[in-house]
């Protein structure tokens, strides 16, 4: 029995995340035994250059140093108290410093949990129903959220799991990214409480905002009372040290932020201006609670992460350069073949799809090859290149991957390309 058919018997798919499952490109996927910088060990003793990087939590690399020291200090001291510490002061305190439009945060245990905390302040700041996110964007596993359009541009969401209520997929609306008009249409019933919208989309492949798009959401959502949310889980931190509103210079009413802000290990949060966070209790009537919200090893590693990241000014410079060559390298092997494709790049974010002729919208991308991508993804991981098991995934770059193995990666992957076409 292999493990993954050991873990098929107790587990749903064999997994605890259904990406996980392999199921977009194919086999079984391999189990990870331990990492270190850019290199994840498997279980069959291979080691592989990983672009997964916990699907971006990971912003050094594997067993960062500095990360791993907090979160065994902090462990040896307790792993949780249920009484405040200093330690999430100090996170709090740094969040804020760094993050232009957040004045005061809650701490939580995922990017979901954040998620659906913001979008419950933004329905009781409102006193308004219904939200509006965008076709193809992720912002985890909460009901308002599980609705996608069926065309894209259906003006109700139909949902995309059972056990969603209709009632809350009627308070969904679609938007297409980089598409202002239909977002306009939805705010002029005066009844949407917020717009949430990932301000680089990285759920489905990685898309950013087309010049004015995140400007104008700012102005429609002024325009019509609607809070604006940005969903920075994966872009906070990641595409900037000032993440994506810092980037783009547009400032959201309420943020949100996981994966990198917490390093590698299990905590969230949301944040905005004063006025709105103190509506949060005990502050204020809208409830919100969690038994290991700030706990102390999530606190400490993601303490470690943002400190490093302050003491690395140049870090997302050098993402960008790396984005460059990348994107060189893998156009011109697909131009090479006669591959139409688009490799789209901001930070440490990567978007590759082979095939595609623009890469804008979630229509642009969503009927995309998906027996080339799953030939390419084999292809690459036989040449020890671990990339995200389905093509709607960003890669994510680290910065274990600056130093020489983003090259031999990209040998690797320009093989690679060149056998899934073949
Ligand atoms: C990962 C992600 C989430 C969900 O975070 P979890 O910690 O997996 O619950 C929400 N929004 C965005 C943009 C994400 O990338």
């Amino acid at each position: 029995m292999t493990p993954f058919e050991r873990a098929g018997r107790v587990m749903p798919g064999g997994v605890n995340s259904p990406v996980r499952a392999f199921l977009a490109v194919g086999g079984e996927p391999p189990f990870a035994v331990s990492g270190s910088g850019g290199i994840v060990t498997l279980e069959d003793g291979r080691e592989v250059i990983d672009f997964i990087a916990s699907w971006g939590a990971l912003l050094f690399g594997h067993a960062y140093p500095p990360i791993v020291e907090a979160v065994q200090r902090a462990a040896a001291d307790g792993t949780s108290f249920g009484i405040p510490t200093i330690a999430e002061v100090e996170l709090a305190e740094k969040i804020v410093e760094m993050t232009p439009s957040v004045d005061v945060v809650r701490m939580v245990n995922s990017g979901t949990e954040a998620t659906a905390s913001a979008v419950r302040l933004a329905r009781a700041a409102t006193g308004r129903p219904r939200v509006v996110k965008f076709a193809g964007s992720y912002h985890g596993h909460a009901d308002p959220f599980l609705v996608a359009a069926g065309s894209g541009l259906a003006t109700f969401g139909v949902p995309s799991s059972p056990g969603v209520p209709d009632g809350t997929v009627a308070d969904t609306l679609i938007a297409e990214h980089n598409d202002l008009e239909l977002v306009e249409n939805h705010l002029t019933g005066g009844d949407v409480a917020a717009v949430i919208v990932e301000p680089v989309a990285g759920n489905m492949g990685c898309i950013p905002p087309a010049d004015g798009f995140l400007a104008g959401l700012r102005r429609l959502c002024d325009e019509h009372g609607t809070l604006l949310i940005f969903d920075e889980v994966m872009t906070g931190f990641r595409v900037a040290a000032d993440s994506a509103q810092g980037r783009y210079g547009i400032t959201p009413d309420l943020t949100t932020l996981g994966k990198v802000v917490a390093g590698g290990t299990a905590a969230a949060i949301y944040g905005g201006r004063e006025s709105l966070m103190r509506m949060i209790a005990p502050d204020g009537p809208v409830y919100q609670a969690g038994t290991l919200a700030g706990n102390p090893v999530a606190t400490a590693a993601g303490l470690a992460s943002l400190t490093a990241i302050q003491q690395q000014p140049s870090l997302y410079e050098r993402f960008d350069e790396a984005g460059a060559k990348i994107a060189d390298r893998l156009l011109s092997t697909m131009s090479d073949v006669g591959l139409p494709g688009v490799v789209n790049r901001v930070g440490g974010m990567i978007g590759v799809f082979l095939g595609a002729e623009r890469a804008t919208t979630w229509n642009d991308v969503a009927d995309l090859d998906g027996d080339l991508y799953a030939r390419f993804f084999h292809a690459a991981l036989d040449r020890g290149v671990l990339l995200p098991p389905s093509p709607f995934e960003t890669w994510f770059l680290m910065e274990a991957h600056l130093d020489g193995l983003l090259d031999r990666a990209l040998v690797a992957l320009e093989e690679a390309i060149r056998e899934a076409v073949r």
